[in-house]
């Protein structure tokens, strides 16, 4: 293979010395060095020592359709040497801006038929948090204001997406989070449940939404935001019951819907979007990741007909970036969308490998240190556990066993991620039956040695029950 790098060692220092890393641990890491990754083809990424890494998270949930495909890099560099930039602000548009603005109204379900386009998941989260406050300020509602988000939620890491966020580590750095947000509990049952069934329990959190709005005013509440599953926070799948009855609650009191498809959508479900799954209406939706399969950087959100003519209506709204539907980002994501529906990918995957993976993943509940394993789609997560008739935490600090076995999965070139002590996977959706054969071999591989070793350390314990 064609080496067009330094020795590993020395990148490694040089990485060390000058590269702050996100949601990272500098020394720790700067202590043992990054692992290098120099290229990727498929569902496989390749470290400079040439192993070859099986990707179960399509790098950060979003590379959708795989990697290094010939047609994309041709799209950019036409698109390059058409237009390379241009800006959507100054009464002027452009032919990738505009197409993939209405492949999306195509593409999104209901009247989600307008797009403001932005950089990022955060940055368009912070973008509907405007809007939404705005929207209510034409209407004549200036009170109502407040976004109401969940405990464990990720919606970016701004000011306002990381405040939407209900992360407490996030909150406690930097000055979040921002005025206006109130969180509700989030609908996981396996660790919070309690006696409750599921369904019990999905109802009871949905109709912790409608008591946080009885308490704030109905006139104070502007949208609720969330995230069809939840991605960061561990992919939590709701409860049945959940989602049917947030949606009469939003429907009730008339507060804008937010769906955070930055993970959910572009098939990463089984439909288009998350709400398809799960049967919503929102008034907004979060795109970003797969909306570019990670070529390059691009977010949006997806504009309903009610709240787009009364913004529109409303005189200059006074937001935008500088690369708000930058034209090369844009053509890539035609790019990625004619590739999904030429090759019907979303429905392929659905069809097939989608269940054979949700077969395999469920069986893992067979393994001792397997609690709950959820799947939708392509994405799943197993609840690590040391007593699962108890649903048991392990005594230790929460994360200890999923981080080692985090690195039994890299260790064993599986890219598997830990969220505390679940893990999580969110592979590319064109993975194969022989790719996911793989992924669970390697998988049951590190959860046996993850295993041992949280035994050798005494770490096979229950915390007492909350
Ligand atoms: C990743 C993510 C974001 C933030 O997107 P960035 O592109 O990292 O800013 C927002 N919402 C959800 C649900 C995400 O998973």
């Amino acid at each position: 293979m064609l080496e067009n790098h330094r020795p590993t060692s020395e990148m490694q220092a040089l990485d060390a010395a000058h590269h702050m890393h996100p949601f990272t641990d500098g020394d720790a890491l700067n202590a043992k060095g990054a692992r290098i990754i120099t290229s990727a083809k498929g569902v496989f990424v390749t470290d400079s020592e040439g192993e070859q890494i099986l990707d179960g998270m399509a790098g950060l949930w979003c590379v959708n359709i795989g990697y290094g495909r010939e047609e994309i890099a041709e799209a950019a560099a036409r698109q390059i040497r058409q237009l390379s930039y241009y800006n959507t602000f100054f009464q002027t548009s452009h032919p990738p801006a505009l197409e993939l603005a209405a492949k999306l109204a195509e593409l999104a379900p209901g009247d989600l038929n307008h797009v403001f386009f932005n950089g990022s998941g955060s940055d368009s989260n912070d973008t509907n948090m405007r809007m939404a406050r705005h929207y209510w300020q034409l209407k004549g509602k200036p009170e109502k204001q407040i976004i109401l988000s969940r405990w464990n939620a990720y919606h970016g890491s701004t000011m306002g997406s990381g405040s939407l966020s209900g992360m407490k580590a996030m909150h406690k750095q930097g000055g979040l989070p921002i005025p206006g947000i109130d969180w509700i509990n989030q609908p996981d049952w396996w660790s919070e449940g309690g006696e409750m069934s599921p369904e019990e329990f999905g109802l009871a959190r949905a109709r912790e939404l409608e008591a946080k709005i009885l308490d704030l005013g109905e006139d104070k509440v502007a949208a609720f935001i969330a995230e069809p599953i939840q991605g960061a926070g561990g992919v939590i799948v709701p409860p049945e019951t959940y989602w049917p009855e947030i949606q009469r609650i939003v429907d009730k009191y008339g507060i804008l819907l937010i769906a955070d498809e930055v993970i959910c959508g572009f098939g990463r479900t089984g439909n288009w979007f998350g709400t398809q799954t799960f049967g919503l209406r929102p008034d907004i939706m979060t795109i970003a990741k797969g909306l570019s399969s990670g070529y390059v950087p691009i977010g949006g959100s997806l504009v309903s007909d009610k709240v787009a003519k009364v913004i529109n209506a409303g005189g200059e709204f006074a937001h935008g970036y500088t690369y708000s539907a930058h034209p090369v980002a844009a053509a890539i994501a035609l790019e990625n969308l004619r590739i999904m529906q030429d090759e019907k990918i979303v429905e392929k995957m659905a069809a097939d490998t989608a269940p054979y993976l949700k077969t395999k993943w469920e069986a893992l509940t067979a393994h001792p240190m397997v609690g709950e394993a959820k799947i939708v789609g392509m994405m799943a997560s197993i609840a690590l556990t040391p007593d699962k008739a108890a649903r048991a935490k392990f005594a230790s600090k929460e994360g200890t066993v999923g981080l080692i076995c985090r690195e039994r999965c890299f260790a064993n070139n599986l890219v598997m991620r830990h969220v505390g002590d679940r893990m999580v996977i969110a592979p590319p959706l064109v993975i194969s039956r022989a790719e996911i054969d793989m992924l669970i071999e390697r998988a049951i591989r590190s959860l046996d040695e993850g295993m041992e070793i949280a035994k050798a350390r005494g770490l096979w314990k229950a915390a007492p029950a909350a």
